[in-house]
């Protein structure tokens, strides 16, 4: 007999008869004897509306107010999931966060779990109950609710995991495993056997939605054996795991990419040290972060420094840009919001030489101009015009030898 941390998302719990399914599966678990900590998100489009809600009222909500908001969403799922496993004859108790006590810094709408209290779920365990846990949300010190930011019931999943020592945290989604590229985007994309934690963050991190971030950082933290699986088709899923030395690893895991960033450049700037700081500390001190950076000299021994931020900070850093401009004397300073970021991802990066050069050579086969070049140990990002995203991971899922058609016995 084994615990397990089960997570269904929006779209597995969307409907009745989902959340029913979801009963069933969850009823199945618990008559094979095993533990079982459910974790549900908000019905899918739950959290949009509630959102679009607020902002209906007033154009900027207190982050107070809309973490009380926006964690309704969850608690509906948790009585509904519960009242299906009790008609079934399945004990199940649905807890919110601050009834578990899932203590939460007190950064709402994007605050960090910083402890769980694990006694009563226990206790309810050990009296046999299934005990179903609202996703996304905590409490702070002050008992004021919170939110892990968008997708965040992962997180709440995994840090559950990692408290109550469970032995496996599924991830159950509407996707049967993690992709080399999101499927949606690539017909040819192939559901990874494996994927390291380490190539797991950086795609989480590069874009790939499928796992919040922070739940793959709590999982390689606490090294929480962690399954995304599909939650109404039978698979096996894919294991996220520690890096294996004698694993036979592909050089690339996967190609994940990101529409949400746009990009600032000030031109004209004097090529002195300091000038950097200049321009980012300004960016830094409104809390805005800076992604992609570059600054190239021109002749005339002026500087140009073009760099990315989010794509809903833009207003906000081109109008603090323009006035370090002023203060600079730059000759120009620009915008463009349609471009998007591409990155390869893998390990195997670290051992094989030429990653870049076969990255940049199968853009240009395609004729994609690249803006902007970023690398890490295990991962190498482009940015690119937002109209040729898509071209640009099909040429690279084809090049790095990703699509299913090229895919060699056992490489996965
Ligand atoms: P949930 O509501 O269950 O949390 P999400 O929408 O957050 O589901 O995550 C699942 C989605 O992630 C998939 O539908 C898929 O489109 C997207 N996705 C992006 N990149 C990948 C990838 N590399 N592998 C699998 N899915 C991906
Ligand atoms: N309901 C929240 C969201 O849509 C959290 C989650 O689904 O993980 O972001
Ligand atoms: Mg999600």
């Amino acid at each position: 007999m084994s615990l397990i941390v089960q997570k269904f998302g929006g779209t597995s719990v969307g409907d009745i008869p989902r959340i029913e399914a979801v009963a069933d599966k969850v009823a199945r678990f618990r008559a094979e004897g095993h533990d079982v900590v459910v974790v549900v998100s908000a019905m899918s489009g739950e959290t949009n509306r509630l959102i679009e809600l607020a902002n209906q009222v007033q154009e900027r909500p207190l982050p107070r107010e809309m973490d009380v908001l926006v964690s309704t969403g969850e608690q509906v799922t948790t009585a509904l999931l519960s009242m299906a496993l009790d008609k079934r004859g399945v004990k199940a108790k649905s807890y919110n966060g601050s009834q578990v006590r899932i203590l939460t810094d007190d950064a709402h709408t994007k605050a960090r779990i910083r402890e769980i209290d694990d006694e009563r779920l226990r206790r309810e365990l050990a009296d046999g109950y299934v005990v179903v846990v609202a996703g996304f949300q905590g409490v702070d010190d002050g008992g004021n609710i919170t939110t892990l930011g968008r997708g965040g019931s992962d997180t709440t999943a995994v840090a559950l995991a990692a408290a109550l020592k469970a032995d496996e945290c599924q991830i159950y989604t509407d996707v049967d495993g993690v992709y080399t590229t999101d499927p949606r985007v690539v017909d040819g994309a192939r559901r990874l056997e494996k994927i390291t934690f380490e190539e797991m963050l950086e795609m989480a991190s590069m874009g790939s939605k499928v796992l919040q971030i922070r739940a793959v950082e709590f999982a390689g933290k606490y090294n929480v054996p962690l399954r995304v699986l599909h939650s109404f088709q039978e698979g096996p899923g894919t294991l996220i795991t520690m890096e294996e030395q004698e694993m036979e690893t592909p050089t690339i895991a996967g190609i994940a990419f990101n529409r949400d960033e746009a990009k600032l450049t000030i031109e004209g700037v004097p090529d002195t040290p300091g000038v950097a700081f200049a321009i980012l500390g300004p960016i830094g001190a409104a809390n805005i972060e800076v992604d992609v950076i570059v600054q190239n000299v021109s002749h005339d021994d002026k500087a140009n420094f073009t760099f990315t931020v989010g794509r809903s900070d833009l207003p906000r850093a081109e109008e603090i840009l323009r006035q370090v401009a002023q203060e600079l004397g730059a000759r120009e300073v620009s915008s463009d919001h349609k471009i998007a970021k591409v990155s390869v991802v893998g390990v195997g990066m670290r051992s094989h030489a030429g990653v870049a050069s076969q990255m940049f050579e199968a853009l240009a086969q395609v004729g994609i101009n690249i803006l902007m070049i970023t690398t890490s140990e295990i991962k190498i990002s482009v940015i690119i015009e937002e109209k040729y995203l898509e071209l640009a991971v099909r040429a690279l899922h084809s090049s790095f030898g990703l699509d299913e058609e090229t895919l060699e016995e056992g490489t996965a």
